[in-house]
């Protein structure tokens, strides 16, 4: 990586306020994690791996990454400075479908996570058995502490460093962890100085410029399906069953909005700053006007303050973490008290914890089966803009209904009939499919 400061040498010469920038030049740079991702997702592929028998050579190719790309971006912030921020474009797997996958923005995203983020694309997209494999890219940054304008060139600076390996049949971006509709936005306008008009290069997009209907909820009515069926399967009555969801972005405001109008009771929601509790049940669709208004969850009339680690120790029936990675590791897995664990963000839960969960008897379903709503109707998206067409939001609700439950269906019948967790029959499912399309090409 380049050096820090990008002050030039001969800076006397510069007009006095263009000195002084150079003088507050300054680098973003990820801090340590409590965690290693790329741990977690390693050791949940070489289960799998391990017990479908999967060959040496078909393993050593599914687990290296084709394609790992680092870029330096340098934004001119608004008082002046200049900032260096690292961006990270990850491509692990085609061997079923361009790449796909989203764009982080935050500020402990490195190359580790990144990595670990694209792995889990390629199991996801298999699972669900749409025509993609995996990817993942990202920025380390602090985009709450930036301005529209800062993000704005950051994104546009990002485009332009990753467009060599971007490409509507290579690689296809969409929103994830504080990236939204106007990034993706961005992301289009400035391929298509270079290329053209392309929507098809960015999924989740605004609806006006070619978003499909649906996708700002589909992660979270994917993650609502897996719930319903989880609660089935593993006999929960989901009418009046208690639910606590970590975070309260798109996926997990979504995935309240939905659970409760199928008559769950949401009694704990929690975003970065904190949580709120109230047992008899929150009144979600107020939340989520209260949460619009003060863009926080917290003080909201009629629940008592929780913290994020209370949350997840909560009596209820249904836990759903949906914020960031590694939220229930060894110190906190022995205080779950949740019946069934849906883990809809990215590897909510380390390998120990997932270990530990099981032997207390607490069913996770993993998420790779849970959030794989988001990139389906990204397929959808993407299918949409190549025939140059628009469904009607019914239509892709439908089509992401019959999806998550072929996938469910598959996960679950290997889970019964081959005894595994259902973490381990859901990657059996995708790894011998993304196993097979290799076999098939080398
Ligand atoms: P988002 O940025 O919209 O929301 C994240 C939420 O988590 C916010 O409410 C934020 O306040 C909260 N949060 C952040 N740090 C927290 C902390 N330390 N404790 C508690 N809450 C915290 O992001 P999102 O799109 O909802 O994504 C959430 C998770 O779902 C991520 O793991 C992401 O990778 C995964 N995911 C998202 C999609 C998608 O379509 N958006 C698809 C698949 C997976």
């Amino acid at each position: 990586m380049s050096s820090a400061t990008l002050s030039p040498k001969n800076s006397k010469n510069k007009p006095p306020h263009e000195q002084d920038q150079c003088h507050k030049a300054h680098e973003t740079k990820a801090p340590s994690k409590h965690f290693d991702f790329n741990h977690i997702t390693d050791a949940q592929f070489q289960a799998a791996a391990d017990h479908m028998k999967l060959e040496p050579d078909i393993q050593m190719l599914l687990r290296t990454p084709y394609r790992e790309l680092i870029v330096q971006i340098p934004v001119r912030m608004d008082d002046g400075h200049l900032e260096l921020f690292h961006g990270y474009r990850v491509q692990h797997n085609a061997v079923r479908g361009p790449y796909k996958g989203g764009l982080r923005f935050h500020p402990e995203v490195d190359l580790n996570e990144v990595r670990s983020l694209a792995a889990l694309m390629t199991w996801k997209t298999a699972l669900v058995d749409i025509p993609f494999g995996g990817a993942k890219g990202g920025v380390t940054c602090d985009p709450t502490k930036m301005s529209r304008t800062e993000l704005q060139k950051l994104t546009r600076g990002l485009t332009q460093k990753i467009d060599m390996c971007l490409g509507v049949y290579r690689d296809i971006a969409a929103p994830d962890v504080n990236t939204n509709p106007q990034v993706m936005a961005w992301i289009m306008d400035e391929y298509g100085k270079k290329h053209g008009y392309t929507p098809a290069i960015v999924t989740g997009k605004p609806v006006n410029l070619g978003g499909s209907l649906g996708r700002e909820a589909a992660t979270g009515r994917g993650t609502t399906i897996i719930t319903r069926e989880a609660c089935k399967a593993f006999k929960i009555e989901l009418k009046n069953a208690k639910v606590a969801i970590q975070g309260f972005g798109n996926v997990g405001s979504w995935t309240a909005r939905l659970l409760h109008e199928m008559g769950a009771k949401i009694v704990a929601v929690s975003d970065v700053y904190g949580g709120i509790h109230n047992d008899r049940g929150l009144d979600i669709p107020k939340l989520c006007e209260h949460m619009k208004s003060t863009g926080t969850v917290g003080g909201f009339p009629g629940a008592k303050e929780v913290s994020n680690a209370e949350l997840l120790t909560l009596n209820v029936d249904v836990l759903i973490p949906a914020a960031l990675g590694g939220a229930i590791d060894h110190k906190n897995a022995d205080r779950v008290s949740a019946r069934i664990v849906i883990e809809a963000a990215n590897s909510p839960l380390t390998p120990q914890a997932d270990e530990k969960l099981r032997s207390r008897g607490i069913t996770v379903v993993p998420d790779i089966l849970v959030n794989a709503g988001g990139v389906t109707v990204s397929y959808f998206e993407w299918v949409q803009n190549l025939q140059q067409m628009r469904w009607e939001e019914s239509h892709v609700n439908a089509e992401l209904e019959k999806r998550m439950m072929s996938a469910w269906n598959n996960a679950y019948r290997v889970a019964v009939e081959q005894k595994l967790p259902m973490r381990v029959a859901a990657y059996v499912v995708a790894l011998e499919r993304v196993a097979e399309a290799t076999r098939q090409r080398v």
